[in-house]
């Protein structure tokens, strides 16, 4: 009955197949519902890992037994807070001990963009699982070695990519792609904030791999792909940045970007350094939704107009929030040895659209995908 229930909740967000359970064995389903936790690795202590760790406690299938720090006070005060003992608490030196702590199941790994690479491959040759911050890498070719290496360690590799457990993506991903919209048109995206501290690590090449397009332009490109269920056949994108703001001696400020997809849907996307946006909109023949904010934290709002009649459009509730759900997916895809619904190649993708949008930009010409 437990597992019944179990079931249904996950069919929910978004079916089995999608959720990679279809195939699921009894013994693998059993040993799920015996409630062992799979343990977690965080790896960097920062402003994200901050959000991250609270959300253990609302998980059924996951706990944080390991930190990976530069600062060995802060991984002791955080260990004292976490209930994570001094046998799993490492720095960027002793990381690759990880492998011999039979309670550390999965790597998660919160460190700026430039680092993702190297701790990928680490976490693997360490016979681990990884979660992987978005965006997973500096180039496609480092994600391409960080699939292949979780690959042929034969461990799973997941890409945070939180909207896709959100209650209200997930509405809005089924509406735009169910036809209740009509025929769908066109995408609009939006994604920025004005950017502070110019010796950040979000504003230095190396550690970033590039400026709002890798850090908050990417939510916009996520945003375009899995409300339209499509692949971008080609890219046109422009540029601004203000070379003498020293905030961005490295890095892009605005890079706008507009992508056509197969069906001839239209996807129309901001990504700015400069200023404030957390919205997109989807317009088919019959309707739109408009979501702002759309993907933030916590109190996204969904509208809806169909029928000339525009309304607030709640979402059905899920059963964990897009933190713990996110969190408890990757372990139960361990537990039953079956595929996150958002992968390395998910990743992946976004990357090789991320480096043809950037060349669209440079050569002042669309670019073919
Ligand atoms: P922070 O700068 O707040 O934290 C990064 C942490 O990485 C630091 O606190 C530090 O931890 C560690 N670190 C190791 N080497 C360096 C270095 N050379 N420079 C800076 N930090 C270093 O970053 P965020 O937590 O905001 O971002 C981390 C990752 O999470 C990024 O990839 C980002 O894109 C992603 N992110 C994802 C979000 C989402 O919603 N999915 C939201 C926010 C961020 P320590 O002191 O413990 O060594």
């Amino acid at each position: 009955m437990v597992l019944t229930t179990r079931r249904r909740t996950l069919l929910g967000m978004g079916g089995a197949c999608s959720l990679g359970l279809l195939g699921t064995s009894a013994e693998a389903l059993a040993a799920q519902e015996n409630g062992r936790k799979l343990g977690y690795a965080i790896v960097g202590l920062g402003t994200y890992a901050d959000v991250i760790l609270p959300r253990f406690a609302e998980c059924r299938h996951s706990r944080v037994t390991a930190l990976v720090s530069g600062s060995p006070e802060k991984a002791r005060r955080y260990a004292a807070q976490y209930g994570v003992p001094d046998s799993g608490l490492y720095s960027y030196d002793t990381f690759d001990t990880i492998r011999d702590n039979p309670d550390v199941d999965i790597v998660y790994v919160i460190l700026p963009n430039g680092m993702h690479h190297e701790y990928t491959l680490r976490a693997a040759a360490a016979g681990k699982h990884v979660m992987c911050e978005k965006p997973m890498a500096n180039t496609a070719a480092q994600a391409e070695e960080m699939i292949a290496a979780c690959r042929a360690a034969g461990r799973k590799l997941m890409i945070r990519y939180r909207s896709h457990f959100e209650a209200n993506n997930r509405e809005a991903m089924r509406l735009a792609r169910s036809g209740e919209l009509g025929t769908l048109r066109i995408v609009t995206a939006e994604h920025g904030f004005n950017i502070g501290d110019p010796t950040q690590w979000r504003l230095n090449r190396a550690l970033a791999g590039g400026g709002s397009l890798m850090d908050i332009g990417i939510y916009s490109l996520q945003a375009a792909r899995y409300l339209t269920g499509e692949e971008p056949i080609s890219v046109s994108a422009v540029e601004s940045t203000d070379r003498s703001d020293v905030r961005f001696r490295e890095v892009e400020d605005t890079i706008n970007f507009q992508l056509v997809f197969p069906s001839g849907v239209v996807a129309d996307c901001v990504s700015t350094y400069g200023s404030h946006h957390n919205r997109y909109r989807v317009v088919g023949t019959q309707g739109w939704l408009d979501a702002e904010p759309a993907t933030a934290y916590e109190g996204n709002r969904l509208r809806l107009r169909r029928e000339w009649r525009t309304a607030d459009h709640p979402a059905p509730e899920l059963a964990l929030n897009q933190f713990s759900g996110q969190l408890d997916h990757l372990s139960q895809c361990v537990m039953t040895d079956s595929d996150p619904i958002v992968p390395g190649e998910e990743g992946l993708r976004d990357m090789r659209i991320i480096e043809a949008i950037y060349r669209s930009a440079r050569e002042g010409r669309t670019v073919a995908l």
